[in-house]
């Protein structure tokens, strides 16, 4: 009889779950691990919420994944030939890898970020304590930007919500859906400033910076020796996108 097919799947996000409900309804016969390194599964398009204390967006991972799926906690530090490294020292072999683990937010000092749940909590915390007419910059003019400020100002009216931007905001939209978010954003009072944050000196005396920029990915593949590609449109260099 053939031996079963194992499959490892690297990351518990949108990727990583629907490849493990795909593949255990394609490949019934395969023995499939997922590694996370938290047992939950976080709604990251939700995180904004998170941190303005509107939403809960995790859910335990054995939920999102059949029970037949067998979930390691734990983080992938190494791919290996056939194998993969976790940092609790186990190593799970595989037949077929899926790397699923997504993008990494790295904010500046003095900034928290938004896209990383760790940070999402902190700064929950930091915003709950914050008095009234104190000042929270939120940095990044895209998608994850808007919808933070918009998030804070619609939840915590009595702050001083700046949405701080060192291109457009919104650039990438069309010209009719920019009119209508600075229009939202105008009702909400939210003050849009174009500019860069690099660091507290940068910060314009705001009680606390929200870093809403996720462009880095993790450097997992060339950490384990497997070929990359270096492509436009990452922020900084040296930053490698697989
Ligand atoms: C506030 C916010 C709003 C957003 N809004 C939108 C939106 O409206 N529309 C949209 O399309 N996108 C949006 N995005 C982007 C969207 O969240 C990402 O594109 C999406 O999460 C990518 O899914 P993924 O499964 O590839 O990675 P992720 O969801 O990031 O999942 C990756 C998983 O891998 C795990 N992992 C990382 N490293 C390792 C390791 N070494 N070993 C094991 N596991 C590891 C992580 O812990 C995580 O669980 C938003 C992002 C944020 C932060």
């Amino acid at each position: 009889m053939a031996a079963r097919q194992q499959i490892v799947i690297i990351g518990g996000g949108y990727a990583g779950c629907l490849a493990a409900n795909r593949l255990t309804r394609k490949a019934p016969q395969a023995a499939i691990t997922l590694v996370n390194p938290r047992p939950m599964f976080v709604e990251r398009v939700r995180l904004h919420q998170l941190l303005a204390g509107t939403g809960a967006p995790e859910t335990p991972l054995t939920a999102m994944v059949p029970d037949s799926v067998d979930v390691a906690v734990a983080s992938a530090t190494a791919i290996e030939d056939g194998r993969v490294r976790l940092d609790d020292g186990r190593t799970v072999d595989f037949d077929h890898l899926i790397y699923a683990d997504g993008g990494a937010a790295q904010a500046p000092e003095g900034a928290l970020a938004v896209g990383a749940v760790d940070q999402a909590r902190t700064a929950r915390r930091r915003l709950a304590g914050l008095g009234a007419g104190a000042t929270v910059m939120v940095v990044g003019g895209g998608a994850t930007g808007i919808e933070t400020a918009a998030e804070i100002a619609a939840a915590r009216p009595d702050l001083t919500v700046v949405l701080r931007s060192d291109g457009e905001v919104g650039a990438t939209l069309s010209a009719r859906a920019r009119r209508r978010i600075d229009r939202e954003l105008g009702r909400l009072g939210v003050r849009i400033e174009r500019g860069r944050y690099d660091g507290p000196d940068t910060a314009d005396g705001a009680d606390l910076v929200l870093w809403a920029i996720a462009t880095e990915v993790s450097d997992l593949a060339r950490r384990s020796g497997l070929a990359v590609a270096r492509r436009a449109g990452c922020r900084s260099a040296p930053i490698w996108c697989p």
